[in-house]
C-alpha cells in the first residue's frame, strides 16, 4: 500500500510542472496590468488625494485620445514669461453671435479657443466648422450643460464622448480640452476625465460675470483691470453685450502688450515653479448669491433662444444651468480665496491699491 501511494504522490509531482505550464494561458488572461500611461498624480490643487481617487486614475485610457503629457491636470491661469493670454468664450456655437465675434478675431488676427456644448455644435456643424478653419482651438463644455459633478462615471463619459463625436464630425477635430459647466468637476472626476479622454481641465482666472452683467462697458473693464501674463479669460459668445464688448476689449489689451494664444498654446509655455498668485474678485456675498438666484430664473427665460429649443435634454440642462452658476463662482473663488465679507467693491478696492489700474 505505502508503496502504491507513493509511486502516486510521485507521478502526481511529475506532473507538476506540466499542470503549471498548461495553466499559465489562464492566468496572463487575469485583468490588464495597470495603465503604462503615466498615472495622473495628484493635482497641485490637491494634495491630499486618497488612494481610491488615484486607482479610479488608472483605469484604461480609451484608444483615440491623447495621453496626458504631464502630470498636471487642471488650470486656472499659467505661469508664462511673455504676455500671453488666453481668451475663452462657452456655450456656443450661437446663430447669430457666434459669427459676428469670428468677424471681430479675424479682423484683429486673434486665435480664441471655444468650449462648445455639443447639443449646439450638432445644430451647428458650419459654425464649428468656420472656428476651425480660421485657426481658433475648440473644447469640450459637455452635451447639454449640465453640473457634471454628481454625474456617475457612465453619464460624464456620455456627456463628453457626444460633445467629442459631434465636433470630431463636423471639424475632424479631436479636442484635446474640456470644461466643466459652472467649474464644477471633482477632483477624482477631474483625474478620470484626464486619463480616459486625454483632456487636461481647464478653469479660469479672469471671470467678467458677463452672463449676470449684461453690460459691454463692465466686461470690458473687468477685463481689462484683471488680466495678466498666463490668463485664462472666461466669457461667453452666447451674449450679445459679450461680442459687443470685445472690439473695444481686444484692442485695449493688444495696446497694454497682451498678445493672444490658444489654450494648449498657452499650457504648452506653462513654466512649473509657485502657482502665479490668482487675480480674480469673482466672489459673491450673500446677498449677491440670492440676486444671483432671482436673475437666473428671469435668465434662464430671456436666454431660452441660445439654446436649442427642441431637445428635451436642452430643457433638462437648464434648471441645473441655474442651480450651479454659483459653482462657477465658488470655483473661482476656490482659486482666489477672499475674506469672508468682502464685496466685489472691497475686492476692487484692494486691487487697485495692489496694482494700481
Ligand atoms: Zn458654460
Amino acid at each position: 500500500m505505502m508503496c502504491n501511494y507513493e509511486l502516486r504522490m510521485r507521478r502526481i509531482f511529475s506532473f507538476a510542472p506540466l499542470i503549471l505550464f498548461l495553466a499559465a494561458p489562464l492566468f496572463a488572461q487575469a485583468p490588464e496590468p495597470a495603465n503604462t500611461n503615466p498615472v495622473p498624480v495628484a493635482d497641485s490643487e490637491d494634495p491630499n488625494a486618497k488612494p481610491s481617487e488615484i486607482a479610479m486614475a488608472t483605469s484604461p485610457r480609451r484608444e483615440g485620445f491623447p495621453a496626458p503629457s504631464s502630470s498636471k491636470v487642471s488650470y486656472s491661469s499659467c505661469n508664462v514669461e511673455q504676455p500671453y493670454i488666453a481668451l475663452t468664450f462657452d456655450d456656443g456655437p450661437h446663430a447669430q453671435n457666434t459669427p459676428r465675434l469670428l468677424d471681430l478675431l479675424k479682423e484683429r488676427k486673434i486665435r480664441a479657443t471655444f468650449f462648445l456644448i455639443g447639443q449646439n455644435a450638432l445644430e451647428y456643424p458650419d459654425i464649428v466648422k468656420r472656428i476651425v478653419a480660421e485657426g481658433h482651438e475648440v473644447a469640450n463644455h459637455s452635451f447639454t450643460h449640465p453640473n457634471l459633478v454628481s454625474f456617475s462615471e457612465v453619464n460624464l463619459r456620455e456627456q463628453l464622448e457626444k460633445t467629442h463625436q459631434a465636433v470630431l464630425k463636423a471639424s475632424g477635430v479631436s479636442m484635446r480640452l474640456m470644461r466643466p459647466p459652472y467649474g464644477s468637476l471633482s477632483e477624482t472626476q477631474r483625474r478620470w476625465v484626464n486619463a480616459n479622454f486625454g483632456y487636461r481641465v481647464i478653469l479660469w482666472d479672469v471671470d467678467p460675470l458677463d452672463w449676470k452683467f449684461r453690460d459691454s462697458e463692465r466686461v470690458q473693464n473687468e477685463i481689462l483691470s484683471k488680466t495678466h501674463a498666463g490668463s485664462i479669460i472666461l466669457t461667453h459668445d452666447i451674449h450679445k453685450t459679450t461680442v459687443d464688448a470685445m472690439p473695444a476689449t481686444l484692442d485695449a489689451l493688444r495696446e497694454k502688450g497682451f498678445k493672444f494664444v490658444t489654450v494648449s498654446e498657452l499650457l504648452s509655455m506653462d513654466k512649473p515653479g509657485a502657482p502665479k498668485e490668482t487675480k480674480t474678485t469673482s466672489v459673491e456675498t450673500k446677498s449677491e448669491k440670492k440676486e444671483k438666484e432671482k436673475e437666473r430664473d428671469s435668465e434662464s427665460a430671456s436666454n431660452a433662444g441660445a439654446r436649442p429649443k427642441t431637445a428635451s435634454v436642452s430643457e433638462k440642462s437648464k434648471p441645473a444651468e441655474k442651480a450651479s452658476d454659483s459653482k462657477e463662482v465658488a470655483e473661482a473663488k476656490k482659486t482666489a480665496p477672499a475674506k469672508k465679507g468682502e464685496t466685489q467693491e472691497d475686492l476692487k478696492q484692494k486691487w487697485l491699491r495692489l496694482f494700481g489700474r
